[in-house]
């Protein structure tokens, strides 16, 4: 019997894991499946990005789900509009033995009348965005007065996004007998606001951190001129020929500078940030998860949450006001127990934010002195 049969999990859940190669679950799958699928159950899950959280819930829901009937009987919210999509799509793979299951995403920045059009064929499950599944609710096009589940995915992110009311308006919206699932990298205070005032007493589970993502990654620096840092990611691009990164930005005026100094110099890169087109956004996301840009140059909202595999460096070419920003960040790369390396490009003089994100997450850099053009030559 395989570790995912012992869980519990029926045959055609068993069927597309087995598709999609996943030989074991990962350590919050282990723990959360069991709990979800036994009961009914309020629950706030903690483990750090990369950790298989998606399916954590995404299997236990695609099974809790009556088929038979086309109401909405799931809500999953999340952050962002590329994590919804995301989402939906694995839960579309998770669930394509499911015979008659209807998974649809709403998020904004898209037609609100394909959504409405798709929502109306009767979906059991909806993947949205807060703002846009608000709005819908609004309009009476979605009702969730009749859900059974609600699942918060990266609630600290849609917290700190700003989406505190947004989600308090739609919980408000469905019925108190359902179940409430948490699912978080990380348990600021506003997070556990919304555990106290929307769960009843949920069980709790922590994945440490010693089987997340963040353990593979390898945290580098390389000191620049203030001049320098676009010859500086130049060069580390040259340097390593088989690179698919993600580089964060700190604004989107920055962002779109430097992907277009890229693609005139020659490289495989693209632009993701809020000015774009959700189209557009669409179209670079998709490249890039085909492997068809190398570089992806993203500012911090656009690329929230994302999971491409196998990223092999996330160069942090500003580095954030944040700490926490510069963790999530480095949580792009290293998933699912992949390596990545983590490149800050610094100024002299902003060294002491290294050391002070060293004391965070409780890891060292690296000094990494950049490969002049000789180098490279040889
Ligand atoms: P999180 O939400 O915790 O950041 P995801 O659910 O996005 O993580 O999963 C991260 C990656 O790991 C995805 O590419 C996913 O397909 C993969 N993955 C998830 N579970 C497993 C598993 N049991 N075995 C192998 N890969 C997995
Ligand atoms: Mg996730």
């Amino acid at each position: 019997m395989s570790k995912f049969e012992s869980l519990g999990l029926n045959e055609s859940l068993l069927a597309a894991i087995n598709d999609l190669g996943f030989e074991n679950p990962s350590e919050v799958q282990e723990k959360a499946i069991p709990i979800l699928l036994e009961g009914e159950t309020d629950l706030v899950a903690l483990a750090q990005t990369g950790t298989g959280k998606t399916a954590a819930f995404g299997f236990p829901l695609i099974q809790k789900i009556e088929l038979n009937s086309r109401t909405t009987q799931g809500l999953i919210l999340s952050p962002t509009r590329e994590l919804c999509l995301q989402i939906t799509n694995e839960m579309k793979l998770y669930s394509k033995y499911e015979k008659g299951m209807n998974i649809v995403a709403i998020y904004g920045g898209a037609s609100i009348t394909d959504q409405a059009r798709q929502i109306k064929k009767g979906a059991q499950i909806v993947v949205a965005t807060p703002g846009r599944m608000k709005d819908m609710i609004n309009r009476g096009i979605v009702d969730i007065s009749k859900i059974d589940y609600c699942i918060l995915d990266e609630a600290d992110e849609m917290l700190n996004m700003g989406f505190f009311e947004d989600i308090k308006d739609i919980l408000s919206n469905t019925p108190k007998e359902k179940s409430t699932w948490l699912f978080s990298a990380t348990m600021p205070k506003e997070v556990s606001t919304i555990a106290k005032k929307f769960m009843h007493s949920p069980q709790e589970i922590t994945v440490g951190a010693k089987n997340a993502g963040a353990s593979t990654v390898q945290h580098e620096y390389y000191v620049v001129g203030g001049r320098d840092r676009y010859p500086a990611l130049k060069r580390l691009a040259d340097a390593n020929p088989g690179i698919f990164s993600v580089i964060f930005c700190r604004t989107k005026r920055d962002t779109q500078r430097v992907a277009e100094k890229l693609i005139e110099d020659g490289y495989n890169a693209g632009a993701l940030h809020g000015d774009l087109s959700q189209n557009q956004r669409d179209l670079v996301m998709n490249s890039f998860r085909k492997k068809q840009i190398q570089m992806l140059v993203a500012t911090d909202v656009a690329a929230r949450g994302i999971d491409v595999d196998d990223i092999t460096h996330v160069i942090n070419y500003q580095l954030p006001d944040e700490i926490e920003t510069y963790t999530h960040r480095s949580g792009r790369t290293g998933r699912a127990g992949k390596s990545g390396i983590s490149m800050v490009i610094v100024t002299k003089s902003e060294l002491r934010k290294i050391s002070a994100i060293e004391r965070k997450i409780k890891q060292d850099f690296i000094e990494v002195k950049i490969p002049t053009g000789i180098q490279i030559c040889e």
